[in-house]
């Protein structure tokens, strides 16, 4: 019999990046996020996750 492996999502990231504490921008992009599963809009959803992963923080506990 073939080995049993959990089904592949393709085009799925694994996980949803965290937004960091105290960034008002990660902080409104999981914001948004979360209104997109909402509405069922995944692939709005994936947009915002890319966001939350491409937002630079030099220093993380100095915002503002
Ligand atoms: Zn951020």
């Amino acid at each position: 019999m073939a080995r049993t492996c959990h089904p592949v999502h393709l085009g799925e990231p694994a996980a949803d990046p965290e937004p960091v504490p105290g960034c008002d921008v990660c902080m409104a992009l999981a914001r948004q996020r979360a209104e997109a599963y909402a509405n069922g809009d995944k692939s709005k959803a994936s947009d915002r996750n890319i966001e939350i992963r491409r937002h630079p923080h030099p220093h993380p506990k100095a915002v503002r």
